[in-house]
Protein backbone atom coordinates (compact mmCIF):
# COMPACT_ATOMS: atom_id res chain seq x y z
CA UNK A 1 0.00 0.00 0.00
CA UNK A 2 2.68 2.64 -0.96
CA UNK A 3 1.64 5.82 0.11
CA UNK A 4 3.09 9.56 -0.98
CA UNK A 5 4.40 11.89 1.40
CA UNK A 6 3.55 15.23 -0.86
CA UNK A 7 6.18 17.85 1.08
CA UNK A 8 5.35 21.75 1.05
CA UNK A 9 5.72 24.15 3.82
CA UNK A 10 7.68 20.96 5.84
CA UNK A 11 10.83 20.91 4.32
CA UNK A 12 12.21 18.32 6.96
CA UNK A 13 12.03 14.29 8.30
CA UNK A 14 12.18 15.42 12.09
CA UNK A 15 9.21 16.11 14.03
CA UNK A 16 7.16 15.64 11.38
CA UNK A 17 3.61 13.87 12.23
CA UNK A 18 2.75 13.64 8.16
CA UNK A 19 5.77 11.12 7.34
CA UNK A 20 4.77 8.70 10.26
CA UNK A 21 0.91 8.92 9.10
CA UNK A 22 2.68 7.91 5.48
CA UNK A 23 4.77 5.09 7.16
CA UNK A 24 1.66 3.66 9.11
CA UNK A 25 -0.57 3.95 5.81
CA UNK A 26 2.19 2.12 3.55
CA UNK A 27 2.64 -0.93 6.45
CA UNK A 28 5.56 -3.05 4.60
CA UNK A 29 5.48 -1.39 1.30
CA UNK A 30 7.33 1.93 0.23
CA UNK A 31 6.56 5.46 1.34
CA UNK A 32 7.71 8.22 -2.18
CA UNK A 33 8.82 11.38 -0.70
CA UNK A 34 7.50 14.15 -3.21
CA UNK A 35 8.03 17.48 -3.93
CA UNK A 36 5.76 19.75 -6.65
CA UNK A 37 7.52 23.04 -7.93
CA UNK A 38 4.18 24.77 -8.39
CA UNK A 39 4.91 26.96 -11.11
CA UNK A 40 2.28 29.47 -9.81
CA UNK A 41 4.25 29.73 -6.52
CA UNK A 42 7.91 29.49 -8.13
CA UNK A 43 7.60 31.98 -10.66
CA UNK A 44 5.82 34.28 -7.70
CA UNK A 45 8.55 33.85 -6.27
CA UNK A 46 11.77 36.44 -6.69
CA UNK A 47 15.12 35.26 -6.66
CA UNK A 48 16.25 35.34 -2.86
CA UNK A 49 13.01 33.23 -1.93
CA UNK A 50 13.82 30.89 -4.92
CA UNK A 51 17.08 30.21 -3.59
CA UNK A 52 16.20 29.38 0.00
CA UNK A 53 13.64 26.95 -1.50
CA UNK A 54 16.43 25.49 -3.95
CA UNK A 55 18.82 25.46 -0.40
CA UNK A 56 15.84 23.39 1.62
CA UNK A 57 15.41 21.32 -0.89
CA UNK A 58 19.08 20.68 -1.26
CA UNK A 59 19.20 19.37 2.10
CA UNK A 60 16.08 17.77 2.30
CA UNK A 61 17.18 15.68 -0.96
CA UNK A 62 20.42 14.56 1.63
CA UNK A 63 17.81 14.08 4.66
CA UNK A 64 15.36 11.75 2.90
CA UNK A 65 18.53 9.60 1.25
CA UNK A 66 18.18 10.55 -2.08
CA UNK A 67 14.43 9.43 -2.00
CA UNK A 68 12.90 12.48 -2.83
CA UNK A 69 11.17 12.95 -6.28
CA UNK A 70 10.81 16.17 -7.45
CA UNK A 71 8.66 16.89 -10.60
CA UNK A 72 7.19 20.36 -11.45
CA UNK A 73 3.76 21.13 -12.89
CA UNK A 74 0.29 21.95 -11.37
CA UNK A 75 0.17 19.68 -8.27
CA UNK A 76 -3.38 18.67 -9.44
CA UNK A 77 -2.37 17.02 -12.40
CA UNK A 78 1.15 16.36 -11.19
CA UNK A 79 0.28 14.10 -7.59
CA UNK A 80 -2.98 12.29 -9.34
CA UNK A 81 -0.42 11.42 -11.84
CA UNK A 82 2.17 9.98 -9.29
CA UNK A 83 -0.24 8.30 -7.11
CA UNK A 84 -1.23 6.20 -10.59
CA UNK A 85 2.78 5.69 -11.55
CA UNK A 86 3.43 3.99 -8.61
CA UNK A 87 -0.13 2.90 -7.25
CA UNK A 88 -0.37 4.62 -4.14
CA UNK A 89 -3.12 4.37 -1.91
CA UNK A 90 -3.20 7.44 -0.35
CA UNK A 91 -1.36 10.78 0.06
CA UNK A 92 -0.07 12.38 3.14
CA UNK A 93 0.64 16.09 3.76
CA UNK A 94 0.58 18.57 6.63
CA UNK A 95 -2.62 20.77 6.20
CA UNK A 96 -2.09 23.92 4.42
CA UNK A 97 -3.71 27.46 5.56
CA UNK A 98 -2.65 29.85 3.32
CA UNK A 99 -5.79 31.21 1.08
CA UNK A 100 -3.43 29.40 -2.42
CA UNK A 101 -2.37 26.50 -0.55
CA UNK A 102 -5.91 25.72 0.35
CA UNK A 103 -8.04 26.07 -2.87
CA UNK A 104 -4.51 23.97 -4.45
CA UNK A 105 -5.28 21.15 -1.93
CA UNK A 106 -9.33 21.30 -3.06
CA UNK A 107 -8.28 20.84 -6.20
CA UNK A 108 -5.67 18.23 -5.52
CA UNK A 109 -8.29 16.06 -3.62
CA UNK A 110 -10.98 16.60 -6.03
CA UNK A 111 -8.39 15.28 -8.61
CA UNK A 112 -7.72 12.30 -6.42
CA UNK A 113 -11.28 10.88 -6.66
CA UNK A 114 -11.27 8.23 -4.22
CA UNK A 115 -7.17 8.18 -3.20
CA UNK A 116 -7.46 9.98 -0.07
CA UNK A 117 -5.48 12.93 1.15
CA UNK A 118 -4.79 13.11 4.53
CA UNK A 119 -3.49 16.28 6.50
CA UNK A 120 -1.55 15.50 9.71
CA UNK A 121 -0.21 18.77 11.37
CA UNK A 122 0.36 22.01 10.20
CA UNK A 123 3.59 24.31 9.93
CA UNK A 124 2.55 25.62 13.37
CA UNK A 125 2.17 24.61 17.14
CA UNK A 126 -1.11 25.24 17.11
CA UNK A 127 -2.99 24.51 13.69
CA UNK A 128 -4.83 27.55 12.42
CA UNK A 129 -8.13 28.35 13.18
CA UNK A 130 -8.26 25.86 16.40
CA UNK A 131 -7.89 29.20 19.25
CA UNK A 132 -11.20 31.08 19.36
CA UNK A 133 -12.62 32.94 21.59
CA UNK A 134 -15.45 31.91 24.41
CA UNK A 135 -18.41 32.95 22.12
CA UNK A 136 -16.36 31.17 19.48
CA UNK A 137 -15.28 33.95 17.19
CA UNK A 138 -11.59 34.32 16.15
CA UNK A 139 -9.69 36.52 17.94
CA UNK A 140 -8.61 40.10 16.46
CA UNK A 141 -5.61 41.18 18.70
CA UNK A 142 -2.46 39.69 19.49
CA UNK A 143 -2.76 39.76 23.09
CA UNK A 144 -5.50 37.88 23.86
CA UNK A 145 -4.86 35.67 21.19
CA UNK A 146 -1.09 34.70 22.69
CA UNK A 147 -2.66 34.70 26.57
CA UNK A 148 -5.28 31.98 24.96
CA UNK A 149 -2.35 30.58 22.92
CA UNK A 150 -0.20 29.26 26.09
CA UNK A 151 -3.28 28.14 28.10
CA UNK A 152 -4.03 25.74 25.29
CA UNK A 153 -0.83 24.03 25.13
CA UNK A 154 0.47 22.10 21.98
CA UNK A 155 1.86 18.77 21.50
CA UNK A 156 5.69 17.68 21.71
CA UNK A 157 8.02 16.85 19.06
CA UNK A 158 7.07 13.78 17.12
CA UNK A 159 9.55 11.72 17.16
CA UNK A 160 11.75 10.40 14.13
CA UNK A 161 10.15 7.00 12.31
CA UNK A 162 12.74 4.08 11.76
CA UNK A 163 12.88 1.69 9.02
CA UNK A 164 10.64 3.84 6.46
CA UNK A 165 10.95 2.09 3.53
CA UNK A 166 11.64 4.73 0.87
CA UNK A 167 10.20 3.45 -2.53
CA UNK A 168 13.36 3.61 -4.73
CA UNK A 169 14.13 4.80 -8.86
CA UNK A 170 10.79 6.67 -9.02
CA UNK A 171 12.58 9.35 -11.68
CA UNK A 172 12.77 12.61 -10.72
CA UNK A 173 13.75 15.94 -12.31
CA UNK A 174 16.63 17.82 -10.80
CA UNK A 175 16.38 20.02 -8.41
CA UNK A 176 15.05 24.06 -9.39
CA UNK A 177 17.80 26.70 -10.86
CA UNK A 178 16.81 29.93 -9.08
CA UNK A 179 16.48 33.28 -11.14
CA UNK A 180 20.05 34.73 -10.31
CA UNK A 181 19.97 37.89 -8.71
CA UNK A 182 22.93 39.24 -10.02
CA UNK A 183 23.56 42.10 -7.39
CA UNK A 184 22.84 40.14 -4.66
CA UNK A 185 25.57 39.10 -2.10
CA UNK A 186 26.13 35.76 -1.53
CA UNK A 187 23.75 34.75 1.88
CA UNK A 188 25.25 32.51 3.82
CA UNK A 189 22.98 29.10 4.06
CA UNK A 190 23.71 28.46 7.41
CA UNK A 191 22.40 24.55 7.91
CA UNK A 192 19.59 25.18 10.16
CA UNK A 193 19.87 23.24 13.32
CA UNK A 194 23.32 24.05 14.15
CA UNK A 195 21.87 28.03 13.75
CA UNK A 196 19.34 27.01 15.81
CA UNK A 197 21.88 25.87 18.53
CA UNK A 198 24.17 28.67 18.18
CA UNK A 199 21.38 30.29 18.90
CA UNK A 200 19.97 28.80 21.92
CA UNK A 201 23.42 28.77 23.34
CA UNK A 202 24.09 32.49 22.50
CA UNK A 203 21.29 34.34 21.96
CA UNK A 204 18.36 33.03 23.60
CA UNK A 205 18.71 34.94 27.65
CA UNK A 206 19.85 38.53 25.88
CA UNK A 207 16.98 38.28 23.14
CA UNK A 208 14.87 40.77 25.11
CA UNK A 209 16.93 43.35 25.39
CA UNK A 210 19.29 42.95 22.40
CA UNK A 211 16.38 42.00 19.67
CA UNK A 212 15.58 45.58 18.68
CA UNK A 213 19.35 46.04 17.78
CA UNK A 214 20.49 45.82 14.19
CA UNK A 215 23.55 46.08 14.63
CA UNK A 216 24.40 43.28 16.90
CA UNK A 217 23.17 40.54 14.76
CA UNK A 218 21.04 39.27 18.15
CA UNK A 219 17.78 37.63 16.42
CA UNK A 220 17.65 34.17 15.66
CA UNK A 221 17.68 34.00 11.97
CA UNK A 222 15.34 31.19 11.67
CA UNK A 223 12.34 33.22 9.52
CA UNK A 224 13.12 31.22 6.22
CA UNK A 225 13.65 28.10 8.25
CA UNK A 226 10.19 28.42 9.67
CA UNK A 227 8.73 29.16 6.36
CA UNK A 228 9.89 26.45 4.56
CA UNK A 229 9.92 23.99 7.36
CA UNK A 230 13.12 22.84 7.89
CA UNK A 231 12.57 23.36 11.64
CA UNK A 232 9.22 23.12 13.11
CA UNK A 233 8.17 25.66 16.18
CA UNK A 234 7.34 22.56 18.33
CA UNK A 235 11.11 21.71 17.54
CA UNK A 236 12.18 24.88 19.00
CA UNK A 237 9.28 25.49 22.08
CA UNK A 238 10.44 21.95 23.41
CA UNK A 239 14.47 22.69 22.87
CA UNK A 240 13.52 25.92 24.89
CA UNK A 241 11.46 24.42 27.77
CA UNK A 242 14.13 22.32 28.51
CA UNK A 243 17.18 24.91 28.54
CA UNK A 244 18.62 26.78 31.79
CA UNK A 245 17.29 29.79 30.32
CA UNK A 246 13.85 29.10 29.86
CA UNK A 247 12.29 31.17 32.45
CA UNK A 248 14.40 34.47 31.64
CA UNK A 249 12.58 37.37 29.49
CA UNK A 250 14.90 36.67 26.59
CA UNK A 251 13.15 33.04 26.14
CA UNK A 252 9.16 34.61 26.89
CA UNK A 253 9.88 37.23 24.27
CA UNK A 254 11.10 34.85 22.20
CA UNK A 255 8.36 32.89 22.16
CA UNK A 256 6.18 35.93 21.68
CA UNK A 257 7.87 35.72 18.12
CA UNK A 258 6.48 32.44 17.56
CA UNK A 259 3.34 33.17 18.59
CA UNK A 260 2.97 36.23 16.69
CA UNK A 261 3.86 34.12 13.67
CA UNK A 262 0.56 31.94 14.56
CA UNK A 263 -1.30 34.87 15.08
CA UNK A 264 -0.89 36.08 11.72
CA UNK A 265 -1.36 32.68 10.22
CA UNK A 266 -4.55 32.45 12.23
CA UNK A 267 -5.94 35.71 11.24
CA UNK A 268 -5.49 34.63 7.65
CA UNK A 269 -7.17 31.52 7.90
CA UNK A 270 -10.24 33.00 8.92
CA UNK A 271 -9.88 36.00 6.95
CA UNK A 272 -8.49 35.25 3.99
CA UNK A 273 -9.08 38.23 2.22
CA UNK A 274 -6.74 40.52 4.13
CA UNK A 275 -4.06 39.05 2.63
CA UNK A 276 -4.22 41.50 0.12
CA UNK A 277 -7.23 44.11 1.75
CA UNK A 278 -7.15 45.84 4.96
CA UNK A 279 -8.02 44.01 8.00
CA UNK A 280 -9.47 47.32 9.47
CA UNK A 281 -10.18 49.66 6.47
CA UNK A 282 -9.07 53.47 6.85
CA UNK A 283 -10.72 54.48 4.01
CA UNK A 284 -9.18 56.59 0.85
CA UNK A 285 -6.01 57.80 1.86
CA UNK A 286 -5.50 59.08 -1.83
CA UNK A 287 -2.66 59.12 -4.08
CA UNK A 288 -2.11 62.43 -5.83
CA UNK A 289 -3.05 62.12 -9.77
CA UNK A 290 -1.08 65.57 -10.23
CA UNK A 291 2.11 63.96 -8.64
CA UNK A 292 2.32 60.76 -10.43
CA UNK A 293 5.49 61.16 -11.44
CA UNK A 294 6.68 62.20 -8.33
CA UNK A 295 5.34 59.12 -6.43
CA UNK A 296 6.63 56.96 -9.18
CA UNK A 297 10.21 58.76 -8.50
CA UNK A 298 9.67 58.08 -4.96
CA UNK A 299 8.56 54.31 -5.44
CA UNK A 300 12.08 53.88 -7.12
CA UNK A 301 14.36 55.86 -4.47
CA UNK A 302 12.51 53.72 -1.82
CA UNK A 303 13.21 50.82 -3.85
CA UNK A 304 17.10 51.24 -4.34
CA UNK A 305 17.59 52.70 -0.64
CA UNK A 306 18.26 56.14 -1.96
CA UNK A 307 15.41 58.04 0.29
CA UNK A 308 18.25 60.12 1.93
CA UNK A 309 17.03 58.71 5.55
CA UNK A 310 20.10 56.63 6.24
CA UNK A 311 18.48 54.31 8.31
CA UNK A 312 15.48 53.52 5.94
CA UNK A 313 18.39 53.13 3.05
CA UNK A 314 20.12 50.82 5.04
CA UNK A 315 17.37 48.66 5.55
CA UNK A 316 16.39 48.61 2.07
CA UNK A 317 20.09 47.43 0.96
CA UNK A 318 20.84 45.06 3.52
CA UNK A 319 17.38 43.64 1.96
CA UNK A 320 18.57 43.70 -1.61
CA UNK A 321 21.98 41.93 -0.38
CA UNK A 322 21.15 39.39 1.87
CA UNK A 323 17.44 38.66 1.14
CA UNK A 324 16.48 39.74 4.78
CA UNK A 325 15.65 42.65 6.78
CA UNK A 326 15.87 43.20 10.56
CA UNK A 327 12.22 43.61 11.93
CA UNK A 328 12.83 46.76 13.25
CA UNK A 329 13.95 48.07 9.82
CA UNK A 330 11.28 46.15 8.64
CA UNK A 331 8.50 47.98 10.32
CA UNK A 332 10.61 51.63 9.74
CA UNK A 333 10.69 51.00 5.59
CA UNK A 334 7.13 50.05 5.96
CA UNK A 335 6.79 52.88 7.77
CA UNK A 336 8.38 55.30 5.46
CA UNK A 337 6.46 53.99 2.19
CA UNK A 338 3.08 54.19 3.53
CA UNK A 339 3.44 57.66 5.81
CA UNK A 340 5.94 59.52 4.43
CA UNK A 341 5.45 59.11 0.80
CA UNK A 342 1.98 57.89 0.71
CA UNK A 343 2.03 55.20 -1.41
CA UNK A 344 -0.16 51.79 -0.37
CA UNK A 345 1.19 49.08 2.08
CA UNK A 346 0.52 46.30 -0.63
CA UNK A 347 3.06 47.60 -2.80
CA UNK A 348 5.53 47.55 -0.46
CA UNK A 349 4.46 43.63 0.85
CA UNK A 350 4.66 43.07 -2.60
CA UNK A 351 7.89 44.10 -3.15
CA UNK A 352 8.89 42.66 0.10
CA UNK A 353 8.07 38.71 -0.87
CA UNK A 354 9.71 39.64 -4.45
CA UNK A 355 12.98 39.84 -2.30
CA UNK A 356 12.69 38.02 1.35
CA UNK A 357 13.97 34.44 1.70
CA UNK A 358 11.39 34.03 3.94
CA UNK A 359 8.36 35.97 2.40
CA UNK A 360 5.70 34.78 3.72
CA UNK A 361 2.16 36.04 2.84
CA UNK A 362 0.60 35.65 6.40
CA UNK A 363 3.64 37.18 8.64
CA UNK A 364 4.64 39.38 5.61
CA UNK A 365 1.18 41.42 4.67
CA UNK A 366 -0.14 41.67 8.22
CA UNK A 367 3.23 43.12 8.94
CA UNK A 368 2.76 45.57 6.52
CA UNK A 369 -0.67 46.37 8.30
CA UNK A 370 0.56 46.53 11.22
CA UNK A 371 3.12 49.52 9.96
CA UNK A 372 0.41 50.63 7.43
CA UNK A 373 -2.00 50.82 10.65
CA UNK A 374 -4.62 48.85 8.66
CA UNK A 375 -4.16 45.88 10.91
CA UNK A 376 -5.01 43.68 13.62
CA UNK A 377 -3.77 45.88 16.61
CA UNK A 378 -5.40 48.91 18.11
CA UNK A 379 -2.16 51.02 17.63
CA UNK A 380 -3.67 53.82 15.48
CA UNK A 381 -2.51 55.21 12.04
CA UNK A 382 -1.04 58.03 14.00
CA UNK A 383 1.71 56.31 14.99
CA UNK A 384 4.24 57.32 12.93
CA UNK A 385 8.27 56.25 12.63
CA UNK A 386 10.80 58.59 12.92
CA UNK A 387 13.65 57.34 10.56
CA UNK A 388 16.28 59.45 12.30
CA UNK A 389 15.02 58.62 15.94
CA UNK A 390 14.59 55.46 15.78
CA UNK A 391 17.72 55.28 13.85
CA UNK A 392 19.64 57.28 16.71
CA UNK A 393 17.38 54.46 19.34
CA UNK A 394 18.42 51.46 18.00
CA UNK A 395 21.64 51.92 16.03
CA UNK A 396 23.13 53.63 18.53
CA UNK A 397 26.52 54.05 17.06
CA UNK A 398 25.57 54.20 13.60
CA UNK A 399 27.35 50.89 12.90
CA UNK A 400 24.12 49.48 10.86
CA UNK A 401 24.17 52.19 8.68
CA UNK A 402 27.84 52.32 7.74
CA UNK A 403 27.82 48.92 7.02
CA UNK A 404 25.35 49.05 4.75
CA UNK A 405 25.40 52.78 3.18
CA UNK A 406 28.90 52.48 2.05
CA UNK A 407 28.76 56.38 0.99
CA UNK A 408 28.53 57.40 5.10
CA UNK A 409 31.34 55.38 6.03
CA UNK A 410 33.60 58.16 6.88
CA UNK A 411 30.35 59.67 9.28
CA UNK A 412 31.34 59.04 12.66
CA UNK A 413 29.22 57.39 15.38
CA UNK A 414 25.51 58.88 15.45
CA UNK A 415 26.11 61.36 12.80
CA UNK A 416 25.77 58.60 10.51
CA UNK A 417 21.34 59.23 11.00
CA UNK A 418 21.80 62.72 10.30
CA UNK A 419 24.60 63.68 7.49
CA UNK A 420 22.79 67.12 6.82
CA UNK A 421 23.99 68.18 10.48
CA UNK A 422 27.91 67.41 9.51
CA UNK A 423 29.81 69.22 7.18
CA UNK A 424 31.05 66.78 5.05
CA UNK A 425 27.99 64.26 5.36
CA UNK A 426 27.66 64.43 1.31
CA UNK A 427 31.48 63.67 0.83
CA UNK A 428 31.34 60.44 -0.84
CA UNK A 429 28.09 61.11 -2.97
CA UNK A 430 24.64 60.00 -0.63
CA UNK A 431 21.95 61.20 -1.71
CA UNK A 432 19.50 64.27 -0.22
CA UNK A 433 16.43 63.30 1.43
CA UNK A 434 13.92 63.15 -1.07
CA UNK A 435 11.22 64.53 1.73
CA UNK A 436 10.76 66.21 4.80
CA UNK A 437 9.78 63.89 7.40
CA UNK A 438 7.81 66.45 10.03
CA UNK A 439 5.84 67.58 7.05
CA UNK A 440 5.27 64.04 5.45
CA UNK A 441 4.13 62.97 8.79
CA UNK A 442 1.21 66.30 9.15
CA UNK A 443 0.52 65.04 5.93
CA UNK A 444 -0.14 61.58 6.66
CA UNK A 445 -2.58 62.48 9.37
CA UNK A 446 -3.96 64.77 7.21
CA UNK A 447 -4.68 62.57 4.84
CA UNK A 448 -6.26 59.78 7.74
CA UNK A 449 -8.17 62.68 9.54
CA UNK A 450 -10.04 63.06 5.78
CA UNK A 451 -10.40 59.62 5.18
CA UNK A 452 -11.42 58.67 8.17
CA UNK A 453 -14.10 61.53 9.18
CA UNK A 454 -11.92 61.91 12.48
CA UNK A 455 -10.90 65.75 13.77
P1 LIG B 1 13.51 36.38 15.44
O1 LIG B 1 13.44 37.70 16.12
O2 LIG B 1 14.60 35.48 15.85
O3 LIG B 1 12.10 35.68 15.70
C1 LIG B 1 11.93 34.25 15.68
C2 LIG B 1 10.85 33.87 14.71
O4 LIG B 1 9.60 34.38 15.13
C3 LIG B 1 11.05 34.41 13.31
O5 LIG B 1 11.94 33.60 12.58
C4 LIG B 1 9.64 34.42 12.76
O6 LIG B 1 9.27 33.15 12.29
C5 LIG B 1 8.81 34.75 14.00
N1 LIG B 1 8.54 36.19 14.05
C6 LIG B 1 9.30 37.13 14.63
N2 LIG B 1 8.69 38.33 14.55
C7 LIG B 1 7.53 38.13 13.91
C8 LIG B 1 6.47 39.00 13.52
N3 LIG B 1 6.46 40.30 13.79
N4 LIG B 1 5.44 38.44 12.82
C9 LIG B 1 5.41 37.13 12.54
N5 LIG B 1 6.39 36.26 12.90
C10 LIG B 1 7.43 36.77 13.57
N6 LIG B 1 8.46 37.37 8.91
C11 LIG B 1 8.54 36.33 8.06
O7 LIG B 1 8.84 35.21 8.48
N7 LIG B 1 8.28 36.49 6.72
C12 LIG B 1 7.95 37.71 6.20
O8 LIG B 1 7.70 37.80 4.99
C13 LIG B 1 7.89 38.83 7.08
N8 LIG B 1 7.62 40.06 6.60
C14 LIG B 1 7.51 41.12 7.48
C15 LIG B 1 7.14 42.40 6.98
C16 LIG B 1 7.00 43.47 7.85
C17 LIG B 1 6.60 44.82 7.30
C18 LIG B 1 7.23 43.29 9.23
C19 LIG B 1 7.09 44.45 10.19
C20 LIG B 1 7.60 42.05 9.74
C21 LIG B 1 7.74 40.94 8.87
N9 LIG B 1 8.10 39.66 9.34
C22 LIG B 1 8.16 38.60 8.48
C23 LIG B 1 8.32 39.43 10.78
C24 LIG B 1 9.77 39.58 11.27
O9 LIG B 1 10.30 40.79 10.81
C25 LIG B 1 10.67 38.43 10.81
O10 LIG B 1 10.07 37.19 11.11
C26 LIG B 1 12.03 38.47 11.51
O11 LIG B 1 12.67 39.71 11.28
C27 LIG B 1 12.89 37.32 11.02
O12 LIG B 1 14.15 37.34 11.63
P2 LIG B 1 14.54 36.26 12.72
O13 LIG B 1 14.23 34.90 12.25
O14 LIG B 1 15.93 36.54 13.13
O15 LIG B 1 13.51 36.66 13.88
Amino acid sequence: MTAILWLRRDLRRDDLPALIAAQKAAGSDGVLPVFVLDPVLWEGAGAARQQALADALARVHDDYDGALVVRSGDPAHVVPALVAEVGATSVHVSGESTPYGRRRGTAVQTALGDVPMVATGTPYAISPGRIRTQAGTPYQAFTPFSRAWRALGYPGPAATPSGVRWLRDVPSEPLPEPDVAPEREAAPDRDPTQTWAEFLHDGLADYDSARDRPDLDATSRLSEHLKFGALHPRTLLADIAAHPAADTKGAHRFVDQLIWREFYADVLWHRPHTAWSDFRPIGDLGGDPDHEEQSAAHWQAWCEGRTGYPYVDAGMRQLLARGWMHNRLRMVTASFLVKDLHLRWQHGARFFLQHLRDGDIASNNHGWQWAAGTGTDAAPYVRVFNPVTQGRRFDPDGDYVRRWVPELRHVPGADAHEPWRTADGYADGYAGRIVDHAEQRREALARFHAASGQS
